[in-house]
């Protein structure tokens, strides 16, 4: 089975979806990564849906990705004596450490580490931002407040601070204990919410030990401002659109978006762009045209994934918004624009052997008009570079190591194929071949190019290039 698409879906899994038939048939309509977020899921129900994903993976014999989400440190306010409060606007409002149960004047703030961070003239944003209060005051675990934009609050609504500094970990207990199951499942991909800094990820990397790829999901105005260096230390981004238009100006968000789309192609790790892509669909079989304008422009950006919430997980059309986005995909990158847009964007290679290599591969795979871009790659980092490139012809990784083919799955362009090792370099060569003729991204008589390190298996020694005839699926090929 072969995409006719490069950019990937990512669809989360929920009441909508939690069936094995859904996922499969999920599956069938594009799906090439499942996620799963923890801040819905019980461990028993994600490792029932880690093991229906793996039975259709079986089925199927494709790789697939499987991304767990942690919740993060949410922050909520505490329970009102009549619920909801109304808060009206230009009076005050307190928070603070008293657990008794609020009213229009006060609520609990049940996380102490807020009241040394926050500072006058700090704005607090609670209900997704629907309510607005400005710090006036911030005393002995108490922050005075006035009343900006009021309205009806309940009990345990979120609250975020996009000016303050929180000194907290992004990985709450709940998070550690979530993690460590996800890692005891055998998870490929682990988003971390709400990080404010590069710390936030090293923390997680000492965790995971290299179990899972860590992909910071940019959330906060904080994380915005430090996104080069949590870059250095994540594997992926995700432009996690829902948060971030609370506690950023909702018109930002689209430059950040491009910001990081632009940034995650320039590093060489793929870039998820989330949240209300086709939101309609929850309730609607057809998309708005202004959810279809999103979805092409994320692609057009260039972004590795393009990702479902609520419309796969516990929308009445799962099905079809994965399909409606496949579509979507296919259509953008036929258009003649996309390519032009794609090129203009390429970066130049960094003086590394593998970023050499991989964009000799796609000028040599364009001037000649070749099928495909085979790499065979341990780690997965070769196939990082080479879909770094953005090449027109289609790369095929092929490798030992099923972690890295499920990995992969999220990177644009790239279709993995586990195989075993080669034994020398006449079995690289052949085998490249079949499997690519196999799964249809070539033909007899057509040529490939394969990158690989020589000697076979040292991680990190991209060296080769090699180009090849596909000549019979059954003799041995005739290189060039
Ligand atoms: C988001 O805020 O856009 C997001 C993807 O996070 P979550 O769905 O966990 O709120």
């Amino acid at each position: 089975m072969r995409r006719l698409r490069r950019t990937k879906v990512v669809a989360t899994l929920g009441p909508a979806s939690s069936e094995r038939s859904v996922i499969a048939s999920l599956f069938a309509a594009g799906a090439d990564v499942f996620r799963i977020n923890m801040s819905h899921t019980s461990h028993e129900r994600m490792r029932e849906l880690v093991a229906a994903i793996r039975s259709v993976e079986a089925e199927h014999d494709r790789p697939i990705g499987i991304l767990v989400d942690l919740q993060g440190p949410k922050l909520r306010i505490g329970r009102f004596a009549e619920n909801p409060a109304t808060l009206v606007k230009g009076s005050s409002f307190a928070l603070d450490a008293d657990p008794t149960p609020g009213d229009a004047t006060r609520v609990e703030l049940p996380h102490p580490e807020i009241f040394s961070a926050v500072e006058p003239g700090h704005t607090l944003l609670l209900d997704d931002g629907k309510i607005r209060l400005v710090a006036t005051a911030v005393k002995d675990k108490r922050i005075v407040t006035r009343i900006e934009v009021g309205g009806k609050l309940s009990d345990r609504k979120g609250v975020s601070l996009p000016e303050t500094t929180i000194p907290f970990s992004a990985l709450e207990d709940k998070d550690r204990s979530d993690l460590e199951a996800a890692l005891d499942t055998g998870i490929d991909w682990v988003a971390l919410s709400f990080i404010q800094r590069p710390e936030d990820i090293a923390e997680a990397k000492k965790i995971t030990r290299g179990r899972a790829s860590v992909m910071a999901k940019i959330e906060k105005p904080q994380a915005v401002h430090r996104l080069a260096e949590i870059m250095d230390i994540a594997d992926s981004l995700m432009v996690a659109r829902g948060d971030l238009g609370v506690e950023m100006p909702l018109e930002k968000v689209p430059g950040v978006q491009k910001q990081m789309t632009r940034s995650g192609r320039r590093a060489g790790k793929p870039v998820v762009v989330a949240t209300q892509m086709l939101e309609s669909m929850i309730t609607s079989p057809v998309p708005t045209r202004a959810e279809v304008s999103d979805v092409s422009t994320a692609i057009f950006e260039g972004a590795d994934a393009i990702m479902l919430s609520a419309e796969s997980a516990a929308g009445q059309y799962p099905v079809e918004a994965v399909a409606t986005m496949n579509r979507i995909a296919e259509e953008v990158e036929r258009d003649p624009l996309y390519r032009t847009i794609i090129d203009a964007q390429r970066s130049e290679p960094e003086a590394t052997g593998a970023d050499a290599i991989a964009a000799a591969a796609r000028q040599i795979a364009e001037t000649l008009e070749l099928s495909a871009v085979i790499c065979w790659t341990s780690s997965g980092a070769t196939a990082l570079r080479v879909s770094r490139e953005r090449p027109k012809s289609p790369v095929v990784a092929i490798s030992p190591n099923v972690a890295t083919c499920r990995r992969l799955a999220l990177s644009w362009g790239v279709h993995s194929i586990l195989a075993e090792d080669a034994r020398d370099l006449d079995d690289m060569v052949n085998r490249a071949c079949r499997l690519a003729s196999r799964d249809a991204f070539a033909q007899l008589g057509q040529r490939v190019i394969i990158v690989a390190g020589v000697p076979l298996g040292t991680p990190g020694a991209t060296n080769m290039l090699r180009i090849a005839f596909v000549r019979d699926q059954e003799s041995v090929v005739s290189n060039q």
